[in-house]
This record gives C-alpha cells, structure tokens and sequence, in this order.
C-alpha cells in the first residue's frame, strides 16, 4: 500500500528502525519494525510526533504492554472503532491488526487511518476471502451470510450482518426461519452457534485462529482440574476463545466456575477478585490481557489458560513501528468506498442486535 496522503516529519529515532527476520508466525517467519526500546525518549518522541500530527493513538488490548500505556485508548476493536468515530484527530493510528484498522476506516470513511505494520493480519480472517466467499454464496443462492467481525472489509462488504461472539446466537435467531445461513468464517463459533438455534441449516466455513488452536479440550480441562478452586474469565471476542466457549459448552469443564466477560467486565470482576483476596484465575484469552488485569489486581494470580497463546501479529506493532507510523505517515488504511458502504451495513446491523460486545 502506498503512502500518498500524510505528510513525512523527522525524528532522530528513526535511523534506528529496521526490519527484523525472525518474528514468527503460525505459518514461518513474518518480521517486524525493530530497534527501538519502549524507554522514556522514545515515549517523549512519541508523544512530540503525535502533537505534530494532531494524532490519536488507540491500542488493543493484546498489545505489547509498552504500545498499551503510551496509547490514548485501549480497549476492544468495536470500542476503538467508535472512539474512532467520534474522534477530532486528523489521524487516527490503530494499533492493532489489519481488519480493526478497516472497520475503523469504514466507520469513519473521512479520516486518515494509519496502522504501524500493514502485514499484522489475523489467520482467522485470513481462512475466508472475499473470492471464496463469493464462491460459497453462488453454491446457495438464497443463503444470508452471517461473518464475524474478524474478517476482511471485501469480506464484510459480501455479508448481510456481522457479529461478535456476544450477539452471534442472537443475529441468527433474529433472522427469517425460512432462509439458509451461511456463517463463518470461525467453525467453533459456528457450531456454538448450531447448537444454540437448534438450527440444522446453518452451513459452517472450516476456519479458525490458528495461533490460539492450542486453548484444546485437554489442555482446558487439565488446566482446570490442576486448580480446582480458580475461576474461569473467558473474553469472548477472541477468535481464540471461541473454542473455549465451544468447550464450556460440551461440558469439559464446570460452566459454574466459567465466566464470559467483556473486556469492561473482566477488568471489574479482577477488581472484585482482589478485594476478595482471591488466589488464582485462570484466563482463557490472549496473553496481552494479562497486563491489564495484573494493573487492576496486582495480588492475584493471573494464569493464562495457554501461556502461548500470543498473537504474533498483534506483536508486530512494536516501538519501531509506532515511531515510524508517526514519523513517516504509513502505513495507511484505505477501503474502496463501495466495499466499505456494504461493510457499514452490516456492522451497523451487528451493532443493532442484542449485546454486541466489543468484537476481539
Ligand atoms: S488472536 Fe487469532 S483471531 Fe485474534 S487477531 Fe490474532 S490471529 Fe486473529
């Protein structure tokens, strides 16, 4: 994608900045912006640059810790989005992965959208393209399509209504009996989902985040059992955690000692964890949450569920890359104004019904 709208500002940091091999992802080495260390000088020219460009920095939560405390905001990407849209910024930099930064951008079409690695995508987005889709839908011509939110803006502009794992049972009770669904592109959000409806003609796209695969039956279970008095926070907008949902749902472990949380709810049920002098909770989500949580309720013991289960491509916005977004005024995010009228749509409809949540 090439840089033709934001203006080119100086900073002496930048010299230090190169693209590293050997940041891996699910599929081989993916690189990253490095370099630079997250210390006060780079926090300094952060801020200096954000000044310049009259910018606003918004994070997710499964942020590096250092790109978390120096953002404006942090939160879940449907939270960001709409800060986003409500912003007077000239510039928004979203710090996040790819598909965030474009429901950013198809929520707030007027603004510059920039976010510090263009290549930070998301395996679960990336199991259902906009051609496959087109293909699926020629196969059922009378189908509604139902995507979750981690999916491409060309994708969402070929669905009818988005969800977030909050409001997903609800959008599909919603809509008319008489009409196929065609849901994806996550499987175990799909088959929660089935068995939620009691509908059979819900046709389920195979994909999944394959980073966080590993949150398994097994290993949930054995997690569970080896801490037998600890509480369970699941934050449902996680591709990742879809399969936990899924789990909780067969029975593997107490749906007692589960608990769905947004990420708002979470932070509050740590607070009340640590005025209750709790031991343990397990969290089933990305790692990155952890860092928030141990802020709110520094004596409890947050123990991820998969200590892994870290996304690499939430990772890639390193220190290099924020200072390089401002300083540079890349990468920018565009979407094509016809997908991204098609892509509101059906996020506005998501928004609409139910409990949306935040979306991962
Ligand atoms: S954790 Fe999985 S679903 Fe979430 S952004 Fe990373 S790859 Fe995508």
């Amino acid at each position: 994608m090439t840089v033709t709208t934001v203006e080119q500002f100086g900073s002496p940091l930048l010299e230090k900045v190169f693209r590293a091999p050997g940041h891996a992802g699910p599929e081989g080495d993916i690189g990253r912006w490095e370099g630079i260390v997250g210390d006060e000088v780079w926090a300094a020219e952060i801020r200096r640059l954000k000044e310049l460009r009259n910018a606003v920095i918004l994070a997710h939560n499964y942020e590096l810790p250092e790109i978390q405390d120096i953002a404006d905001h942090t939160g879940d990407s449907l939270a960001l989005s709409r800060i986003a849209a409500d912003t007077d910024a000239d510039v928004i930099v979203f710090c996040g992965v790819h598909f965030m930064a474009e429901t950013a951008k198809i929520l707030s079409p007027d603004k510059t959208v920039l976010i510090p690695d263009e290549d930070a995508g998301c395996s679960l987005a990336d199991s259902l393209t906009a051609e496959e889709l087109a293909e699926w839908k020629s196969e059922h011509p009378d189908a509604l399509v139902v995507s979750y939110i981690n999916t491409t803006a060309a994708v969402k502009g070929l669905t009818d209504v988005c969800c977030t794992s909050s409001n997903a049972v609800d959008v599909v009770a919603g809509l008319p009996a008489d009409r196929e669904i065609l849901f994806g592109p996550d499987q175990f959000l799909g088959a929660h989902v089935r068995r939620q409806t009691g509908r059979d003609d819900i046709h389920v796209w195979a994909g999944e985040c394959h980073v966080h695969a590993g949150i398994s039956g097994p290993e949930l279970a054995r997690r569970a059992e080896e801490n037998p008095g600890a509480d369970l926070f699941i934050h449902p907008e996680c591709g990742c955690a879809n399969s936990a949902i899924y789990l909780a749902g067969e029975g593997v472990i107490d749906p007692e000692r589960v608990h769905m949380l947004s990420t708002g709810e979470m932070l509050d049920s740590a607070r009340v964890a640590g005025e209750a002098g709790r031991g343990t909770v397990l969290v089933a989500t990305e790692v990155g949450m952890l860092h928030q949580l141990r802020g709110v309720a520094p004596d409890v013991d947050f123990a991820p569920v998969n200590e892994r289960a870290s996304c690499p491509y939430m990772k890639m916005i390193t220190p290099a890359a924020l200072l390089r977004c401002l300083a540079l005024g890349t990468d920018e995010v565009d979407v094509d104004e016809d997908v991204a009228d098609k892509a509101r749509l059906a996020v506005e409809r998501m928004i609409s019904v139910g409990t949306p949540g935040g979306g991962e």
